[in-house]
């Protein structure tokens, strides 16, 4: 997989998990079980999400930029063809490549970055 994709992902993963610290659906961490509370915990991941954006190149980071403003999701899987960011069929030629996930693309109708999952 292409490393900028990778960091994409990891990402859009830290990012997923500090929403749903933020919006309490990951549950009570501030309970006496867990290490670490909340805010000290968002805080982590804000300076690793900093981090991360940090080794993206310049021209994935401005299109992460633009699509991050949207929403918490920036990659989008791939499945059978189908953009699962915005559910629309992506160009066979470009599905069916071998290299896919070897190379940073981008969905045209939504922007999130693709992830071929089949
Ligand atoms: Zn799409």
């Amino acid at each position: 997989m292409h490393p900028q994709l990778e960091l994409l992902l990891e990402i859009q993963d830290l990012k997923m998990q500090r929403r749903g610290l933020a919006d309490g659906t990951l549950g009570a961490v501030e309970s006496d079980v867990f290490d670490i509370r909340v805010d000290e915990a968002l805080q982590v991941l804000d300076d690793k999400v900093g981090e991360l954006e940090g080794r993206l190149e310049d021209n994935v980071r401005e299109r992460y930029e633009l699509v991050s403003g949207k929403g918490p999701r920036v990659v989008a899987p791939v499945l059978n063809g189908i953009c699962y960011g915005c559910f629309v069929a992506i160009a066979t030629a470009r599905s069916s490549e071998a290299d896919r996930n070897r190379r940073v693309e981008s969905c045209e109708y939504c922007g999130c970055f693709l992830y071929y999952v089949d």
